[in-house]
């Protein structure tokens, strides 16, 4: 009998994306899967049931979860959703599994093999499924769109009977997925556009983009291609070439991550305030603590005539675009192991074993 997939309706507040789209329903079905979604599960991002049923999937009803062999999700279902499935099931979506014990807890306890696709390396061969950096690049487009929103100026030059508008000076503090994206949204806006990163060889793809790198004279290239830690000398002295430059820019989008640890704090309090009124900061770091100690995740504030802004769940805004291509990833991660309308799992390929949670289970 051909395995029962489940697409999840969300239940995060806010969240309007979804797991599969009916193009990757189709694609599901073509696998040999039989594929329930529950109601409305991707109205946010614009699916209606129809469209999904004309894909070949059935709705779910109650019943489903305690029977779906595989489960599809972008945020982990609750403590109590996780308890309704079927004992042994796969589960895949962006599950985070240590961020919340009594998560992980129903997981183990329900038997969950979960694949968290965040802990997915970052291979050649995953870059179809990585859905971290999908889902940055809508989040670092949107950010720099608030930006623009909530920046009392215009972002290009201008030229008018009224004199002319000088382009706004946009930095952008992290040049990762979400950084370069953000750049080159503001480049096509018009704005004078800067990047600066600790790792160097983001110099090269900002001025790609047509931003200039701003040097603070501190290089962090870490392990897999993402930054570490900073000493505290080197973070003393771009704190102090940054405070400096920041009072000269209208703009600022933060991006910065260190991977597994709380964003880097880099726009201290004293930089804040030192900035013109008038300024924006846009700290799309907020969901990890922002890199702005004035940043109030999910707030958007005033200090001193600076307007901080620290917006959760962006890629979520631009539901569509997201979940198109967040389902895709997903289709790709599951083609792994969803072959002809069975569940095999080769634990011998990298990408199954170091994305598996829990990490080490009993011998297969
Ligand atoms: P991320 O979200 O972890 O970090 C964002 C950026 O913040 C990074 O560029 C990082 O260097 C920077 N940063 C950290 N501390 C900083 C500080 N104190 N000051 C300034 N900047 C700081 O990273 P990401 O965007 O997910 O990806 C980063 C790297 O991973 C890139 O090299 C990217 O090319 C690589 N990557 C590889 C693949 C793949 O091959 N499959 C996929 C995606 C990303």
């Amino acid at each position: 009998m051909a395995i029962e997939v489940l697409v999840l309706k969300e239940a995060a507040p806010g969240e309007r994306r979804v797991a599969a789209t009916p193009e990757t329903v189709k694609k599901l079905v073509a696998a040999g899967a039989s594929i329930k979604v529950e109601p409305g599960a991707g109205l946010g991002a614009g699916f209606v049931d129809q469209a999904y049923i004309d894909a070949g999937a059935q709705m779910a009803t109650h019943d489903t979860p305690a029977q779906a062999d595989l489960v599809l999700c972008v945020q982990s279902p609750d403590p109590a959703a996780i308890g309704q499935l079927k004992q042994g099931a796969t589960l895949v979506g962006m599950l985070q599994p240590q961020a919340d014990a009594a998560r992980g807890d129903a997981l183990k306890a329900r038997g969950i093999l979960s694949f968290p696709l965040e802990k997915l390396p970052r291979t050649t061969r995953a870059q179809a499924m990585d859905v971290l950096s999908s889902q940055a690049g809508m989040a670092g487009y949107k950010a720099v769109l608030i930006a623009a929103q909530l920046a009392p100026r215009f972002f290009p030059m201008l030229t008018t009977a009224a004199g002319t508008i000088r382009p706004s000076k946009v930095l952008i503090v992290g040049a990762g997925v979400a950084g370069l994206q953000a750049i080159a949204t503001a480049k096509r806006l018009g704005a004078q556009v800067e990047g600066f990163d600790v790792r160097p060889e983001t110099r090269e793809q900002i001025e790609s983009l047509g931003g200039k790198f701003l040097d603070l004279g501190v290089s962090a290239a870490g392990e897999g291609g993402y930054a570490r830690q900073l000493t505290d000398e080197e973070r003393a002295e771009q704190q102090r070439r940054l405070a400096e430059h920041l009072k000269g820019i209208d703009v600022v989008v933060c991006t910065a991550a260190v991977p597994g640890r709380p964003a880097p704090k880099i726009i201290t309090m004293p930089m804040v305030e030192a900035m013109k009124p008038g300024s924006v900061i846009v700290d799309l770091a907020a969901e990890t603590g922002g890199n702005c100690e004035a940043t109030k995740p999910g707030q958007t504030i005033e200090l001193n005539g600076v307007t901080v802004a620290g917006p959760l769940n962006l890629a979520s805004m631009g539901a569509v675009h997201a979940s198109e291509m967040y389902s895709r990833n997903v289709f790709n991660f599951v083609s792994l192991f969803v072959k002809e309308g069975a569940i095999n799992f080769d634990w011998n390929d990298e990408l199954l074993a170091k994305t598996r949670w829990p990490e080490v289970v009993a011998a297969e």
